[in-house]
């Protein structure tokens, strides 16, 4: 499989960059190709503006969801972009690495993900009527595809566990796994965190780089969390509703997008 890495952390020589080296030894090793996009080391541009578009005429009020459309349809957005988006096409599998800052990703990180998710390639494309409302949340340009997060967190597990007082990881994770990465069809892996990563001596480093190891070889057999999809039935349209006989009505939140039905042993979700 083509896997593409994209990494976040301005140090060459920190712990993120140490797992990131495992992960392609790893990867290489099992016979996959990989890319890496390493965005500080590119100086990648984070703040999306009116530079992304190079075509919009001055004299024109910037919105950027219409001229991301324009430029994307038109094949004008910027290089750097393109050249992006032509990695995620080239890649079966998609990671986001990076350290865990102010409960999510580095600025560089979303700068990337708003710029190069344009509107046309990763958001706004499908049917948006009565009946159907866009190809998104398990459909999509990635459809097929598989994502996942490799994380490390200067917190412990537990202050990431369900009544962990930073809220549980699974929540926090949840507008990049389900908001970024499942939206544009991808089939999300449960993420590789490293809690703790702040104090980590040589054998916290050897059972993380293990365990991340492991799940290099099993990338493509783990399986996808089981987020409900939006067209699959489960979503009143064009509310976009849970259906309200499903899931847990005392249990609301991001929890009720998991589909957690029993299944057939091998099947990634309930049989329809
Ligand atoms: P580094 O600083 O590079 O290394 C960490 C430790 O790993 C070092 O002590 C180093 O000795 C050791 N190490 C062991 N083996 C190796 C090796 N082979 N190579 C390199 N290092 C090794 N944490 C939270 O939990 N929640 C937050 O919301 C949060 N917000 C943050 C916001 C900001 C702006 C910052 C700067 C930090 C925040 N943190 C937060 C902490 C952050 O998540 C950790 O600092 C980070 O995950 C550590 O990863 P690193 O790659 O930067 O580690």
């Amino acid at each position: 499989m083509n896997v593409l890495i994209v990494f976040a952390h301005p140090e060459p020589r920190s712990l993120n960059a140490a797992l990131r080296d495992v992960a392609v030894a790893e990867l290489a090793a099992q016979g996959h190709a990989v890319q890496v996009s390493d965005l500080y080391a590119m100086r990648f541009k984070s703040g999306i503006d009116r530079d992304d578009f190079p075509t919009l005429p001055q004299d024109v009020r910037l919105k950027v969801p219409g001229a991301s459309k324009v430029g994307y349809a038109a094949a004008a957005l910027t290089d750097d972009v393109a050249a992006e988006q032509a990695k995620l096409l080239w890649a079966d599998v998609l990671i986001l690495q990076f350290p865990l800052w102010w409960f999510t990703m580095p600025a560089i990180l979303k700068g990337w993900v708003d710029r190069v998710f344009a509107y046309g390639f990763a958001y706004g494309v499908g049917e948006h009527s009565e009946a159907r409302w866009g190809d998104r949340y398990g459909e999509g340009v990635f459809a097929g595809r598989r994502a996942m997060v490799i994380t490390t967190t200067g917190g412990w597990k537990e202050h990431y566990s369900p009544r962990g007082v930073n809220g549980p990881m699974d929540d926090l994770l949840f507008p990049i796994n389900h908001g970024i990465l499942f939206y544009p069809g991808y089939d999300v892996l449960p993420a590789y965190v490293v809690h703790r990563a702040d104090r980590l001596d040589a054998a916290g480093f050897a059972a993380a780089a293990e365990g991340l190891r492991e799940r290099m070889r099993t990338i493509a057999t783990t399986p996808p969390i089981p987020y409900r999809r939006q067209n699959g039935g489960d979503y009143l349209i064009p509310a976009c509703e849970l259906r309200p006989e499903l899931g847990d009505p005392s249990a609301p939140g991001f929890a009720l997008h998991v589909d957690d039905r029993p299944r057939e042993p091998g099947l990634t979700r309930p049989p329809a």
